[in-house]
């Protein structure tokens, strides 16, 4: 059988916005490619595609510095020539959270949708493999087909199949299976006869894969221009295509034949055309549904092979700080700005939404996979460092005001049923918010101004139930000094004739005051301290004020303390008067928060005078108590009801009991450093490498703190670490550098974590250093928490004997989001981490393994040819000393031991990981009626081994989005239960449009019942 090749030609440029150039570098280029693009369409009519990479962001690019050409792009988006969206920028999938990438494209088909219809294609081509979740991400927009390059590896048999999500949904994937990827048709000849020779040439690898007669052409690259003149040159080749010569016949049948169902299809002609990806995929699509006999295989999981392309997966580990501050960036947005925004709105404040999108757009345009992936020139990354922080000053200062908003509607007035404080002496509010499940305890640490010595102070929650308490640190703030001459003060006094008790403390109080710029009726003077000695000649005069409402003023003590200061005035041999304001005594306390409510917030009230009928009360303690100092000379452990954890005082390490299981850990959070000779993209060892895995002499050991709220143990160590590779980058410099790292351990009362702070001073290049966890067991799988999902990964990746064919060898790092989870069944280790993304498990002791998760990976140069472990370059051989992350390095990381594997116990090591990357917050108020309770949730869900990834103000501003997934591996019955005013519920897509109202009639009904399928995202709209 005979027939047609049908060639579709899809012109289109890669646009990374920053990578070897910096974005205002790339965009003069930008802008003479599409006044280039713009040309060409006005001109050549038979120019009919040409698609800008799938991203929005470069029409705003393009358009902030050439407005005027508006009318003309858009006619013509409109016309269908120029393709746009779906995303508003291409991101890295593995670096970024789930809700970024939801995100990514409600910005991007909104912004698309300005231009055109936007192109619903999942096009990402060039990032540097894909998560499982993508096709639930990309059906969850209406999007059902996927266009890709790297990470596909040989269990796809053809270069189109369907790829299925946790969850079940699936999309129709496009892969883009030359080597070239996107760029295969790339620089295409106009000669005519080259042109002909090339179609040929590419379509022969493609043919290979291709399960129909039609192949797909990318004809663009990294920053390439559209090619004028290109519909020409196809025009005439067509002519010479539509009857192949015998000489080129034998190349065609060389490799032109598609084999289906042991039939094979020769073809005597080929029809080249420029077209789109849609109408690529069209045409596949028909091709199906016309040979019903040819089904696809459908493909599972995330795609991260090395085979056919470079998957660059060392980028998880790259410049740590661009993780770490983006994960930061991610939970305040996510956990903090759009949850209490939206609960602010609820209870009547405005809704600051275009602070909101701009806080998200600067997140956003950290995700580019050449930006978050940290593989740019140094540059890129210091701006990358700037749009963080404009972006969490957005955010700070809108939570700041969403929390500020709540409290003033909160019903805080102390519970008077349960407690009655001294008489004078009333309660202070605080209120804590906490965005994870619950219900949650926490430490929490608060600034107060409080009157008296807390010596008596109790914290309780609305019920009357004491929280352990304790005061960190009380100081108080000089306002201001100033000295007079004590003649001219002397006169002053005589002249105004201040005779009466009080008078001078008035004058003082209105003087004082108003030269501090505080307002005259707020502050009182409320203690006066006269000092003398200190320096000849000087008496120094301490004034405290004090906010007026806030005290009771001892009027005997205060007017004998200015009869001395008068006193003062009569005296020779005073020169001067220092009069120094002082505020009321601040204090840092810390309590312990017991019971929060989910994505929610409860008050709690400090009686700093102690309660009515009581004595001395018990929990609170002071830090001058000298407790400290009796725990020094204890063992180096410390404890609390879940585990102990001591410290190996030769290396160290950390043993941690759980006393729940009774499983012992031992040699925990130790760091080994090795040699790293790579790049940006890739980790290379030295060909001799040399680990270090122990501090030059045993470590200093401390306990900083023994309760009642933290224990905490410091282990400080020096490190002799090679200063760098040797200059034959085979081997480690023998010169060595000492490096100090110091690991800070606490536990809290209540909180089921050991949580770990460890400050590395950096002083050395060319290393990785990874922090270690060993279990006593060995494991086959380890669980480790995705986008969406909790993905379950062999330990070892799979791996022929000879991999040397491969375009990079296949690493057993693998990507994380904030835990891994290595379980025997039995009992299981979690390891949770802030911003840690790269994490292997690894063969320890024989029968032991450990979790190694990477802090820092230095090296300099974006790319380098010479490494044993990629063929090629992945980029330019660019000098980039900033990557060798030099200087103060902080990270965060905790454990948790557990029974059984990680859904044990409602999911506890997912529900942890939640938490320490939110710590709670708390807010100092007065005591006043409001709507809200004193204690309230803004959703409940159950179970509470569900994720809620969303609550949020809907798009359209008229109800709230509640997103909720299942990463169980068993279907479950999800009940919410909203906490705020709504009478309906419906399912919605990604996009938050309506796709079913449930039967459900609001609050009063009861919590509402949501079917989830393991794997499953669902997204309610409450109205
Ligand atoms: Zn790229």
């Amino acid at each position: 059988m005979t027939q047609q090749l049908n060639i579709i030609i899809v012109p289109h440029t890669h646009w990374d916005r920053e990578w070897y150039q910096t974005f205002q570098q790339f965009r003069l280029r930008l802008v003479h490619a599409i006044d280039k693009l713009l040309d060409i369409l006005d001109r050549d009519p038979k120019f009919s595609n040409f698609m800008l990479d799938g991203q929005t962001i470069v029409l705003d690019d393009y358009l902030e510095v050439r407005p005027e050409q508006e009318e003309r792009l858009k006619k013509h988006t409109r016309s269908g020539r120029i393709q746009v969206g779906p995303w508003y920028l291409q991101p890295d999938e593995f670096l970024v959270s789930g809700e970024s990438l939801v995100r990514n494209l409600q910005i991007g088909l909104q912004r698309a949708a300005d231009f055109a219809k936007p192109m619903r294609v999942g096009y990402v081509p060039d990032c540097f493999g894909h998560i499982a979740q993508l096709p639930q991400i990309l059906r969850g927009f209406g999007i059902d087909s996927a266009v890709f390059w790297r990470g596909v590896g040989p269990e796809a048999h053809k270069s189109e199949f369907y790829w299925a999500a946790p969850g079940g949904t699936q999309v129709l994937v496009i892969h883009l299976a030359d080597a070239l990827g996107y760029s295969n048709a790339r620089d295409l000849p106009l000669n005519l006869e080259e042109f002909v020779t090339r179609v040929e040439l590419l379509s022969a690898p493609l043919l290979s894969k291709a399960t129909t007669n039609t192949l797909l052409f990318m004809n663009g690259s990294d920053h390439l221009e559209p090619e004028d003149g290109l519909p020409e040159t196809i025009d005439a080749a067509n002519k010479l295509l539509a009857h192949i010569d015998p000489e080129l016949e034998k190349v065609l049948t060389r490799f032109g034949r598609l084999e289906q169902n042991g039939q094979v299809s020769d073809f005597d002609q080929i029809l080249v055309r420029i077209g789109t990806l849609p109408q690529y995929i069209e045409a596949v699509r028909q091709h199906l549904e016309r040979s019903p006999g040819t089904p696809l295989q459908t493909l599972h999981g995330e795609m991260r092979s090395s085979e056919y392309a470079h998957l660059l997966p060392a980028v998880l580990s790259t410049r740590m700080w661009i993780k770490q501050k983006n994960t930061a960036t991610e939970h305040l947005l996510e956990r903090w700005v759009e949850p209490l925004t939206a609960w602010a709105w609820k209870t009547g404040a405005p809704y600051p939404k275009g602070l909101v999108r701009q806080a998200w757009k600067f997140l956003l345009q950290n995700h580019p996979h050449d930006s978050i992936c940290g593989c740019s020139i140094d540059q890129v990354h210091r701006e990358n460092s700037v749009r963080f922080a404009q972006s969490q000053q957005i955010s700070e200062g809108v939570v700041a005001q969403a929390m500020q908003s709540l409290v003033s509607v909160i019903d805080t007035r102390a519970p008077t049923n349960v407690h009655k404080p001294l008489a004078g002496q009333e309660p202070f509010p605080i209120v804590i918010f906490n965005p994870a499940p619950g219900p949650r305890t926490e430490a929490v640490q608060a600034m107060t101004q409080l009157p008296g010595s807390l010596k008596n102070a109790v914290v309780v929650d609305e019920r009357g139930s004491r929280m352990p308490f304790h005061v960190v640190s009380r100081w108080r703030q000089e306002l201001g000094s100033m000295p007079v001459p004590r003649e001219m003060l002397a006169t002053a006094v005589a002249l105004q004739g201040m005779k009466a008790p009080g008078e001078f403390i008035n004058l003082a109080q209105s003087t004082l005051v108003s030269m501090l710029g505080l307002s005259e009726s707020d502050y009182v003077i409320t203690r006066i301290n006269v000092e003398e000695g200190a320096q000849a000649g000087v008496a120094s005069v301490e004034l405290m004020i004090t906010r007026r409402e806030q005290v009771t003023i001892n009027q005997q003590e205060l007017q004998a303390s200015e009869s001395r200061v008068l006193a003062l005035m009569q005296r020779e041999d005073i020169n001067t008067l220092e009069f120094i304001i002082i505020d009321q005594a601040r204090q840092t306390v810390d309590f312990i928060a017991a019971g929060l409510p989910a994505y929610g917030l409860k008050t709690y009230w400090i009686y700093p005078g102690g309660l009515q009928g009581e004595g001395q009360s018990q929990p609170s303690t002071d830090s001058s108590t000298g407790q400290e100092q009796r725990a020094v000379s204890q063992p180096p452990s410390i404890e609390n009801e879940f585990y102990t954890v001591a410290a190996n005082q030769e290396d160290g390490t950390l043993t941690v009991t759980d006393k729940q299981t009774g499983a012992v850990f031992t040699g925990l959070n130790r760091f080994v450093d090795g040699g790293d000779v790579g790049d940006l993209y890739t980790y290379c060892p030295p060909a001799h490498d040399t680990l270090i895995s122990k501090p030059v002499e045993p470590p200093k050991i401390e306990l900083v703190s023994t309760g009642p709220i933290r224990s905490i143990m410091r282990i400080s160590g020096d490190w002799s670490l090679p200063t760098a590779c040797s200059d034959t980058r085979t081997e480690r410099s023998a010169h060595m550098t000492t490096c100090s790292i110091v690991s800070e351990i606490s536990l809290t009362p209540g909180v089921h974590r050991v949580d770990i702070h460890t400050g590395v001073e950096n002083d050395v290049k060319d290393h990785r250093l990874r922090v270690t966890f060993p279990v006593p067991y060995t494991v086959e799988h380890a669980e480790a928490e995705g986008t969406f999902e909790v993905r379950s990964r062999p330990i070892v990746a799979p791996r022929p004997a000879d991999v040397s064919a491969w375009a990079e060898e296949p690493v057993n790092t693998f990507p994380q989001k904030r835990f891994v989870d290595v379980s025997n069944g039995t009992v299981g280790l979690g390891v949770l981490n802030r911003g840690l993304p790269e994490y292997e498990i690894v063969q320890d002791a024989p029968g032991q393994m450990a979790v190694a998760v990477t802090l820092l990976r230095c090296v300099e140069w974006l790319s380098r040819a010479d490494l044993s472990t990629r063929r090629g370059h992945a980029g330019p051989m660019e000098f980039t000393p900033e990557a060798q992350c030099l200087g103060h390095q902080e990270f965060d990381y905790a454990l948790v031991p557990h029974r059984a594997d990680w859904e044990a116990e409602e999911a506890l090591v997912l529900r942890e990981a939640q938490a320490f990357n939110t710590p709670v917050r708390a807010l100092a108020t007065e005591q006043h009626e409001g709507q809200l309770p004193s204690r309230a949730t803004l959703v409940e869900v159950e179970p509470r081994s569900l994720v809620v990834s969303a609550i949020k103000r809907s798009e359209t501003g008229q109800g709230m989005i509640v997103r909720v997934h299942n990463p169980l591996s068993q279907a479950v019955e999800a009940n919410l239960r909203p906490g705020f005013a709504c009478t309906k519920a419906f399912v919605t897509n990604l996009h938050e449009e309506q796709q079913e109202q449930l039967f459900w009639s609001g609050v009063e009904d009861g919590s509402l019942s949501v079917g989830l399928r393991s794997g499953e995202i669902a997204t309610i709209l409450f109205q």
